[in-house]
């Protein structure tokens, strides 16, 4: 196995199907988020800059971003990358750089999640004011058995300040403007794989394991 990359909508289970696949076949999951929030918790150099550029309300930048992943990557063969490529001119500068390394892609998933059922979730995202435990009442599985309450610690539960609809409508379009071109471009290279976003998440797994032991 080379990288794996998985592309898609907010809220389509992006995080939770790294997990899985990271759990299953013992290779690690990459978070560009996580690697970042490390950066600046190791206290590097470059972790102080980043976090003056987060606290700035500015976007890291590609070049900043890259350079921390080829860092992490450079000695790892198989891996999955969640949250990266953003975009086209990432999606490039990555192919240039594991080149240089003789690393390849080995699979791009698209998981294909409607924008209405994208927002819905997105929408629907409650977490406990005591707890932190969070709840989502668009699945059954993750509501809280109390309407607005935790299951845990019987608290209340609080949308976030960023899961509004505003906010949404704002990262969906980055995501229609920048993300998804990339579709295109793994496409033609005939790496690009769609699994149906609106199945329940053992069912994404089940599909996006049957494409990478081979069977599709
Ligand atoms: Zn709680």
């Amino acid at each position: 196995m080379g990288s794996i990359i998985i592309i898609a909508p907010p809220a389509a289970g992006k995080g939770t199907q790294s997990k899985y696949i990271s759990d299953k076949y013992k290779i690690p999951h990459i978070s560009t988020g996580d690697l970042l929030r490390d950066e600046i918790h190791r206290g590097t150099e470059l972790g102080i800059k980043i976090s003056k550029i987060m606290k700035s309300g500015s976007l890291v930048s590609d070049e900043i971003i890259l350079n921390v992943l080829i860092n992490k990557i450079k000695n790892l063969d198989s891996y999955i990358l969640d949250g990266f490529p953003r975009n086209i001119y990432q999606a490039r500068e990555y192919e240039r750089l594991i080149h240089e390394f003789h690393k390849t892609i080995d699979k791009v998933f698209y998981i294909d999640l409607p924008k209405e059922k994208s927002k819905e979730r997105i929408l629907s995202r409650l977490s406990c004011s005591k707890c932190g435990k969070v709840y989502n009442t668009a699945f059954e599985e993750t509501k809280p058995k109390k309407a607005n309450i935790c299951d845990d610690c019987e608290s209340k539960l609080t949308e976030r300040d960023d899961d509004t609809e505003e906010v949404f409508e704002h990262r969906y379009q980055i995501y229609i403007n920048e993300t998804k071109p990339l579709l295109d471009l793994y496409n033609k290279e005939k790496l690009l794989y769609t699994i149906n976003g609106s199945l329940d998440k053992m069912s994404i797994f089940r599909e996006i394991c049957s494409v990478l032991e081979g069977d599709k």
